[in-house]
């Protein structure tokens, strides 16, 4: 059998990236097919044959692939379990992961044992934190399905839940044995989360691959491209963006704010709308603030942000602000967590693959941004 998943991975085009940690290195597998030989990949990570795999899921994710999951694990000789928890960021809340403890010690989990998330950011998330806090700690792999997850969440090894007071309030870093994804599964996941998940990609390649960003742009609105052929490349250079910065930062201490890049202003968006407003496009109109910013303090030319509009238009995602007072916008920053000793800390774009953390950005080049953005 081993020889011929040998083969049947060298059909589909795989790619495999290895992340260095604190706690040692573990493998990204990106495959398409890979949930239906799940089992060979766990195996492949080390974890030992003949333990139990506890799937996390949702009954939107669950009804589509836990069926097949679940048999994949077993055709590779472990002992699989499900464990369901309610769909939506509203449900990413310590009472969720109390239910989700329950169902462990239902399935009789153990330390032995290992908690597989299947499903996007909320899912990794909270099954993450489980297993970071279950009996101490048990084995974590994540199975991605939403393209958010694949190319952000998944990686860099945080993990968490919400409070009523604000997002991602407690949590752990708890870095997974391994991570499986496989393009396929986003066939069925809706075009406006693929959307908005394509913000992130944009951000990656506008943060650090220039070569990606102008394939982006050659591409722009063919949401088919995830699941060509080429889908497992395309992922791959997507995610190596957020390796390489997690790895030089694996503790969120300083270069990792980079990743913020469109977070200060589009988590102040998302707010203000009440969450009417995607993460992802949030995150466009963001990106697109933090370019204004930087044309203004004459870190870059105006062409960036023309550029960068022309490419976050062109796959769907709002280029404008909504109509709310600039000052609220800002207002709204302040009361963001990720400030640092008062200051907002910005990442501002300084060309296509070249961004930078800025924490001293006058609050007069701020308003004037969101301004020209039509606040
Ligand atoms: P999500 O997990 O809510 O998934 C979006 C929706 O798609 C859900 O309804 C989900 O059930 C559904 N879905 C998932 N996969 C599907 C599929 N293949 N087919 C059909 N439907 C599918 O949202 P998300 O955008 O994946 O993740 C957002 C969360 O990720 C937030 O809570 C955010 O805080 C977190 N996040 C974490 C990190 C991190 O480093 N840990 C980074 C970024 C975001
Ligand atoms: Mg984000």
């Amino acid at each position: 059998p081993e020889q011929v998943a040998a083969q049947l991975a060298q059909i589909a085009r795989a790619e495999e990236l290895p992340v260095r940690t604190p706690e040692g290195s573990y493998p990204i597998h990106i495959q398409q097919g890979l949930l239906t030989r799940a089992g060979w990949a766990l195996r492949t990570a080390g974890i030992p044959q003949g333990s139990q795999v506890v799937v996390v899921s949702n009954p939107t994710v669950a009804p589509l692939y836990a069926d097949l999951l679940q048999a994949a694990l077993q055709a590779a000789g472990y002992q699989p379990g499900l464990a369901l928890i309610p769909d939506g960021e509203a449900h990413k809340t310590l009472g969720t992961l109390a239910y989700l403890y329950e169902q462990f010690l239902d399935l009789r989990l153990d330390r032995s044992g290992t908690v597989l998330a299947l499903g996007g950011g909320v899912t990794g998330d909270v099954a993450g934190f489980a297993a970071a806090s279950f009996m101490r700690g048990v084995r974590f792999a994540q199975m991605p399905t939403t393209l958010l997850s694949m190319v952000d969440a998944s990686v860099g090894g945080k993990t968490g839940v919400d409070l009523p007071r604000g997002k991602n309030l407690v949590g752990a870093f708890k870095q997974p044995a391994c991570v499986l994804i496989d393009p396929l599964c986003l066939q069925t996941l809706p075009a406006e989360e693929l959307r908005s998940g394509m913000a992130e990609v944009i951000k990656h390649a506008a943060l650090n691959d220039p070569g990606l960003f102008a394939e982006l742009e050659q591409h722009a609105g063919d949401l088919t491209l995830w699941w060509q052929d080429s889908a497992p490349q395309w992922l791959a250079r997507a995610v190596k963006v957020k390796i390489d910065v997690v790895e030089a930062d694996p503790f969120e201490q300083g270069q990792r704010a980079l990743l913020n890049l469109g977070h200060t202003t589009g988590h102040a968006l998302e707010q203000l709308s009440g969450f009417a407003l995607r993460h992802g496009e949030g995150v466009s109109i963001g990106m697109l603030a933090a370019a204004r910013i930087a044309a203004r303090l004459g870190l870059a030319d105006e062409a960036l942000a023309d550029r960068l509009r022309a490419c976050l238009q062109g796959w769907g995602l709002p280029v404008t602000c909504p109509p709310l007072p600039a000052a609220d916008i800002l207002a709204a920053m302040r009361h963001d967590k990720k400030k640092q000793s008062g200051a907002l800390r910005w990442a501002l774009p300084l060309a296509i693959g070249r961004a930078e953390i800025h924490s001293s950005v006058p609050d007069t080049t701020i308003l004037e941004a969101l301004v020209e953005l039509g606040a």
